[in-house]
């Protein structure tokens, strides 16, 4: 999980209209997330449909169903992990409205929470964001840019070497499948800007 800044809604009328899921505001959350689940960072399009996700569940707080400020874009994994559960003294971190970083870190393929954060552990365990698919494509991504790297240490000239590992720092920019694990692996390795 990493920051997201929501885009405004660009119609506000479809809100207004009880319709949530208005592709116009969809592709404004698509947007806002690069694609991204809020929760797990896999990309969704190119392999499922996005949900359009209820942060505070519709079916307890009525008033929020077409609360712009309660919508997010999600995998449907993680929406059916979720379902409607909602601990109002123990909120899921948003990260819409929080920064994940002061509440989890990555470490490999895992997830972990920090300083002991009770709300940390209970989004992880909820949304189930350390599930078997998730390592398994984490556990790929890393090991791809493992690979890279070890290649462009084989480059002799250094200056194009720096520029093949500037190119593989892209890889931990926020529109990238799990951008928090990849930028934990190169602040492991000492490749951090
Ligand atoms: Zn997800």
């Amino acid at each position: 999980m990493i920051k997201i800044d929501r885009k405004f809604c660009p119609y506000p009328k479809a809100l207004k209209n009880k319709n949530y899921k208005h592709p116009t505001n969809k592709q404004a959350l698509k947007e806002s997330n690069s694609d991204k689940c809020m929760y797990c960072e896999s990309k969704i399009s190119h392999i499922d449909y996005a949900h359009v996700e209820h942060i505070k569940p519709k079916s307890k707080y009525q008033n929020l169903e077409f609360d712009w400020n309660n919508l997010g874009y999600a995998c449907p994994k993680c929406n059916v992990e979720k379902n409607d559960k909602y601990y109002e003294d123990l909120p899921y971190i948003n990260p819409y409205e929080e920064e994940p970083a002061d509440f989890f870190y990555a470490f490999g393929k895992m997830l972990f929470k920090k300083d002991g954060s009770e709300r940390a552990e209970i989004t992880i365990k909820d949304i189930n964001l350390n599930r078997p698919e998730l390592l398994e494509k984490r556990f790929e991504k890393i090991n791809s840019i493992e690979r890279a790297i070890t290649s462009c240490y084989r480059i002799k000239n250094a200056s194009y070497r720096k520029v093949m590992l500037d190119e593989l720092k892209n890889e931990a920019s926020k529109d990238k499948e799990y951008s928090l694990f990849i930028k934990s692996f190169f602040k492991h390795h000492n490749l951090e800007e």
